[in-house]
């Protein structure tokens, strides 16, 4: 009988395999202090300083028995590599999608896999800082701890878009309706009392007829574009240049838009168009700034 390597057949087949094993002397100690007192803990090599979490009763490295090493981690580290898992099987302690990630303790010199939770998947990135949230019931498992969230070293400020999130054509607004107190504000601000902003029969003699905000008024409605929306909190304005095109009146209501236009490697940092228009669309000025997106504080 011939077997023609045309009729290789091949069969999909799944097994299932539910096992058992012990956690070890070591594992079972790990274990019981995250049951207990809800603490990480791993074995540290006094020979070379390497801190194992999970722990390891003999150094990776030289070998040292470190058994009764134990020492105490914070709940905080470092995401080191993440994946976000997709495909649904019946041993997965989640419902796919979720972020299974390796992250290693502050203090510590190995990762261990764990899930993230409480971060868009578009966001997560390797360098993350995660802290542990430890679970409310005991299982007596590596899901004593529920699950990493990203640390939030200001709670409600959220750092605006980095260099790598920002895209040419990305663009955002503000819109303002500049009204007299503004101008007298402004007048207060910048020291500029010029009656063509403030007096209304001196300006009646001048060819506009009438008092206009001072340029740098509809012009500063940029700031909250750059600082606060576009790249957003944490960026830094490196250059700002304006022409003007048009006066602003008082009553008139002004778009200040930036949109991204370049993007510069090398320095990692951003080139905006700037547009400034008034409520009949007509360009009251435009300029463009060079701007230094923020920069993720937990990067090391
Ligand atoms: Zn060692």
């Amino acid at each position: 009988m011939t077997t023609e390597t045309k009729d290789c057949f091949t069969i999909d087949g799944k097994l299932a395999l539910p096992y058992q094993y012990f956690a070890g002397s070591t594992g079972s100690r790990f274990i019981i202090s995250l049951r207990e007192e809800k603490k990480i803990t791993g074995l540290k090599c006094n020979k070379c300083n390497k801190v194992f979490v999970p722990p390891r009763s003999t150094c990776e490295v030289c070998f040292e028995d470190i058994s009764d090493n134990w020492v105490e981690l914070p709940n905080t580290g470092t995401v080191t590599g993440f994946t976000i898992v997709r495909y649904e099987e019946p041993h997965q302690p989640l419902k796919p999608p979720y972020i299974t990630a390796l992250v290693k303790l502050d203090g510590a010199d190995t990762p261990f896999a764990h899930i993230v939770k409480g971060i868009p998947f578009s966001k997560m990135k390797t360098g993350l800082r995660v802290e542990a949230v430890f679970a409310k019931k005991t299982t007596a498992t590596i899901m004593d701890i529920d699950h990493f969230r990203p640390v939030t070293q200001r709670p409600g400020f959220e750092l605006g878009y980095t260099y790598d999130q920002l895209e040419e054509g990305m663009s955002a607004s503000f819109t303002k309706t500049i009204s007299e107190t503004d101008v007298y504000l402004f007048a207060g601000i910048s020291g500029d009392f010029n009656p063509m902003h403030l007096n209304e029969e001196f300006a009646k003699a001048t060819p506009l007829g009438t008092r206009i905000a001072h340029g740098a008024l509809p012009q500063s409605l940029i700031a909250p574009v750059l600082g606060m929306k576009l790249p957003g909190l944490g960026t830094i304005a490196l250059e700002v240049t304006t022409r003007f095109k048009a006066p602003t009146y008082f009553g008139d209501t002004i778009t200040a838009t930036g949109e991204i236009v370049e993007k510069l490697p090398e320095r990692r940092w951003v080139r905006m168009a700037l547009t400034f228009t008034n409520q009949h669309n007509k360009l009251v000025a435009e300029g463009s700034a060079l701007v230094m997106p923020p920069v993720p504080m937990d990067k090391e």
